[in-house]
């Protein structure tokens, strides 16, 4: 009887049944924040990569994120002329992260790279000259764990904007120390392992 148990538990595992890990961090939709959804008529993009960026502007202390977030909407479609903000996922520095472009669909950049298959994850600060805060780190974490785990990549596909592009220094020095050391897909790696 034990044993009987336990095999159903294995297959339920194998099945992808048993609770999900990592689990998926809280995001905080378009709606919630005040934007306008984009249209995600077209064909889903597969997830090849992840990859991280800054905002690239110094960001103050209590700075109100929603209406950040409008402004960049507004510009990003006004302005730039894309469909969306640039990046999928957008991350405060009190660690809660922000739905922007719908996944499904390619990002946008002002470099060389192609983002095409990419999800794209921004913490919001400039990291030149500011230093990505714990909660921020740890949100950034947990979100790429999550995305590793959903669309199965390995701890290479992770990875920022500038090791793409030699005409940025996104994400900021601060914050490519921890990719550059290892540091960052080290916790990532812990999250997947965990049990
Ligand atoms: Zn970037």
């Amino acid at each position: 009887m034990r044993r009987g148990l336990a095999s159903v538990v294995a297959a339920l595992s194998l099945a992808g049944c048993a609770t999900g890990r990592p689990p998926a961090p809280t995001i905080i939709d378009v709606d919630a924040w005040g934007g306008t959804a984009a249209s995600t008529a077209a064909p889903a993009q597969p997830i090849r990569k992840i990859t991280l960026h800054h905002q690239g502007e110094v960001w103050q202390d209590g700075a109100d994120v929603a209406a950040y977030l409008r402004r960049l909407q507004q510009w990003s479609r006004l302005t730039r002329r894309w469909a969306d903000i640039p990046y999928h996922y957008v991350i405060a520095p009190d660690g809660r992260i922000y739905a922007a472009r719908p996944l499904q669909q390619p990002g946008d950049t002002n470099t060389d790279y192609d983002p095409r298959g990419h999800a794209l994850l921004m913490l919001v600060g400039n990291f030149e000259v500011q230093q990505p805060t714990p909660a921020q780190l740890n949100a950034a974490v947990d979100l790429t764990a999550w995305l590793a785990r959903e669309n199965k990549l390995g701890l290479d596909d992770i990875a920022s904007h500038k090791d793409y592009s030699a005409q940025t220094v996104c994400p900021g020095r601060n914050l490519y120390a921890r990719i550059e050391s290892g540091g960052f897909r080290a916790e990532v790696r812990r999250l997947l392992e965990a049990r």
